[in-house]
């Protein structure tokens, strides 16, 4: 018999209960009480929905008021000074001043914590601060109290907890420069606490999470691995070890002989860990593989699974168990929600709920072959693997011709930078220090009344794009009234930069409740690449040519780019995502090249997540970095050498991609600056970047207004370090989550910054 389990179950809700509580609470709405009610039942639904599906061994810990590398911090008494309760007692109060800041006066000012990307996932975690006299103790009792809670429900339940390598590397140091790692002798005791509370209730199994063996790990801090499980060994519980995202590489041999008592690998991204493994796994240890993709909506191929779990198990028999490749967090919750969705396509997806039946089906097929439950399972996997391999609706010989038939000279524009630039300046006749803004303007809660009427059918199609015109006609005259010298049409008919595209592309599908945390109560609904894709018809034509025929000035085109909608995106697993890249790129180069032929002289082609899509190891950036920035090319080279292309990124990170930037080849590309104080314009500068820049002068994520002198300042530094001529004056991202009001007084000291710059280099 191979054990069944999850290593964590999305905490949102099937209607994303939680999301809603959490706001109502933060509103008033809520009290405290009726919050803790929504957890409690919420936690006790996510059991028994993975109990009822067939996993015996089921994750606490893993419902998280707001992110549960927060919940590690208060566990261990991380809490910045700033935000510390005077009694020093936590509350979830403190916790939710962490997460989102507080502003109050009575009790003190207080940025919230920083927050970033969890590894390569959508998934963004709040950033522990520790400071050089970091002291831990335990200060929060929730892992206990739903250990408890899950217990008196009758649970077989294996506490969720991340490891002490993997939190101290998730965390930055604050104040004087010390090594965190440094901190790893403070931190471990309470490792010992927490297992002894959890064995007096009655816990067999922990699962300790250090994802971070996945990554290019310095020296130190594999040293560190063995230092600190060595110390955690004497303490109580048998331990499984989790890694995921990734292959363990070099560090196999390390997570394999670390003295826990079982690993977890992930075999859906790393599935040459096995066998490897088998030869390095002393003999005592459980070996739990990962073979249900814990981040995607495919259904598990589960004949190629089993394959696998058959052979461990001949070696390995009952220390084998079955689970997802990582915790379910990243996957939508339960697919017999989807009433819209048509049968045959329904029947090629799989959420969690339907994922812990594969592991559970999958666990069983490895002892019990024969029973009809595992035959029919095998069965309907079967059909649905070979339904999907032949469809029509997947597979599209035009998109894979076309795809096939690309050549290097397709993703090249005609003529080198220097030629093409001087074409585009004596047709576009713009002054030094252009200004322009990266492409949406406010999207007021008329736009989405108007949108939502729409949808709902309460507003008829003309009636709708009327509405839209209003709003295009009315960021039109404010540029104009402004005096910005390269307008944009401000992308009120753009719900979101990635769903406005796909729902006009063909391989596309969305779903109803496929909601997956973001962050905080923030969900997101991404769309589903089913198939091959392609554009029926253009997708922006008719609003840019409507927004250019407004204005004599100069209206830019804008698009989002083949990468940022793949990442963004539930991918296919049957295809690389190099070539859904280049499938994006083939319909996006479609309309760039319908933009010039309706007279459209500038086209941005949005990338924010180009950076993103970096591989976790450095050994598979090269690859990427190469495909990504083919498939920008290949979007933009269709053009003649007159029409500019511009691109935008919205991070401050440039240094150990600028090759890459550079090498996709954008005549202009605007970044985000102004609260780096145009540092970043350093890599740049040091890779002496040929290409137009137009480096952020305002921050656009507050309501602040910067003064001329500040933006003035900041040019002043950026003309330092570029070639004034191939300077842009530009805010740092686009302007959709503000107001009017701040949008134009900013964008009015912006213009008279610019004003100023061209006099002093006049
Ligand atoms: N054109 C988009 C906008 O202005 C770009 C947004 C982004 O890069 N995140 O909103
Ligand atoms: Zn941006």
């Amino acid at each position: 018999m191979a054990l069944a389990h999850s290593l964590g179950f999305p905490r949102i809700g099937r209607d994303r209960e939680l999301k809603k509580a959490q706001e109502a609470f933060w509103k008033g709405e809520l009290n405290e009480a009726g919050l803790r009610d929504v957890g409690r039942e919420l936690r006790k639904v996510h059991w028994d929905l993975q109990k009822n599906a067939g996993i015996d061994l089921l994750p606490v810990g893993d419902f998280a008021w707001y992110d549960q590398v927060l919940s590690h911090s208060l566990m261990f008494g991380v809490i910045p000074e700033r935000f510390r309760p005077h009694d020093g007692k936590a509350t979830l109060q403190t916790l939710f001043s962490m997460a989102r800041g507080v502003s109050n006066t009575c009790c003190g000012e207080g940025h919230a914590q920083e927050m970033t990307k969890w590894f390569d996932t959508n998934y963004h975690y709040l950033v522990p601060e520790f400071s050089v006299d970091q002291h831990f103790h335990l200060g929060w009792e929730q892992l206990f109290e739903e250990t408890e809670e899950a217990r008196a429900l009758g649970h077989n339940v294996k506490p969720v907890i991340l490891g002490p390598l993997t939190y101290l590397w998730l965390g930055k140091t604050k104040g004087a420069d010390f090594d965190k790692l440094d901190l790893l002798d403070r931190l471990l005791p309470l490792y010992g606490q927490i297992f002894a509370r959890l064995a007096a209730l009655g816990v067999e199994w922990v699962q300790i999470d250090e994802p971070i063996l996945v990554l290019d790990l310095p020296q130190d801090w594999k040293n560190a691995f063995e230092r600190a499980y060595n110390q955690i060994q004497r303490d109580p519980l048998k331990k499984l070890l989790a890694t995921y995202f990734g292959g363990l590489e070099e560090n196999l041999g390390l997570a394999a002989n670390l003295p826990v008592d079982g690993l977890h690998i992930d075999l859906v991204r790393a599935p040459d860990q096995y066998p490897t493994i088998l030869d390095r796994l002393p003999t005592y240890k459980v070996l739990s593989l990962g073979v249900v993709n814990g981040r995607n909506v495919w259904r598990c191929d589960l004949q190629n699974a089993l394959a696998t779990l058959r052979h461990a198990h001949e070696r390995l028999g009952d220390r084998l168990w079955v689970a997802p490749s990582c915790s379910l967090l990243h996957s939508p919750v339960d697919l017999g929600r989807e009433d819209q969705l048509d049968a045959e396509l329904k029947s090629w997806l799989a959420f969690a709920v339907q994922k812990c039946e594969e592991v559970a089906v999958l666990a069983q097929a490895v002892s019990e072959p024969e029973a009809p439950q595992v035959l029919r399972a095998l069965a309907q996997s079967r059909s649905v693997q070979t339904s999907r391999a032949a469809s029509p609706r997947i597979h599209k010989p035009e998109v894979q011709t076309r795809v096939a038939a690309i050549t290097a000279r397709d993703a090249q524009r005609q003529s080198p930078f220097a030629q093409r630039i001087a074409k585009q300046r004596g047709k576009l006749d713009l002054p030094l220090f252009p200004t322009t803004t990266i492409g949406s303007f406010p999207q007021t809660a008329a736009i989405r009344l108007a949108r939502q009427a729409y949808k709902q059918g309460k507003l008829s199609a003309a009636d709708y794009t009327d509405a839209m015109h209003t709003e295009i006609r009315h960021a039109v005259e404010i540029q104009e009234r402004l005096g910005l010298d390269v307008l944009v049409h401000g992308e009120a008919e753009r719900n979101d930069m990635v769903e406005y595209f796909a729902e006009q592309l063909d391989g596309y599908v969305f779903t109803r409740f496929g909601w997956v945390q973001s962050y905080g109560s923030r969900c997101v609904k991404p769309a589903v690449i089913f198939g091959d894709l392609s554009r029926p018809q253009a997708m922006t034509v008719e609003w840019i040519r409507y927004a250019q025929g407004l204005t004599n000035k100069v209206m830019e085109g804008m698009l989002t780019g083949p990468v940022t909608m793949l990442m963004w995106s539930f991918a296919r697993e049957d295809v690389s995502r190099e070539v859904q890249a280049r499938q994006l790129a083939l319909a996006i180069r479609d309309d760039v090249n319908d933009l010039e032929a309706a007279g459209i002289k500038i086209v941005q082609i949005d990338e924010a997540a180009f950076r993103e899509g970096l591989p976790l190891r450095r050994a598979q950036w090269p690859a990427y970095l190469e495909w990504a920035s083919a498939a920008f090319r290949l979007c933009a080279s269709g053009v003649r050498d007159e029409t500019q292309i511009h691109t935008h990124m919205c991070y401050s990170e440039f240094n150990d991609v600028i090759e890459s930037i550079a090498a996709m080849d954008a005549d202009v590309i605007t970044i985000e600056t102004s609260r780096s104080d145009m540092e970043l314009l350093e890599a740049f500068e040091a890779f002496a970047y040929p290409n137009d820049i137009g480096p952020g002068v305002y921050d656009i994520h507050s309501p602040r207004i910067p003064d001329v002198t500040e933006m003035v300042g900041l040019l002043r530094k950026a003309a330092e370090r570029i070639p004034v001529e191939r300077l842009w004056v530009n805010p740092d991202c686009g302007l959709k989550t503000r107001g009017w009001p701040e949008t134009e007084a900013a964008l009015v000291h912006m213009v008279s910054a610019a004003r100023q710059l061209r006099k002093e280099w006049a």
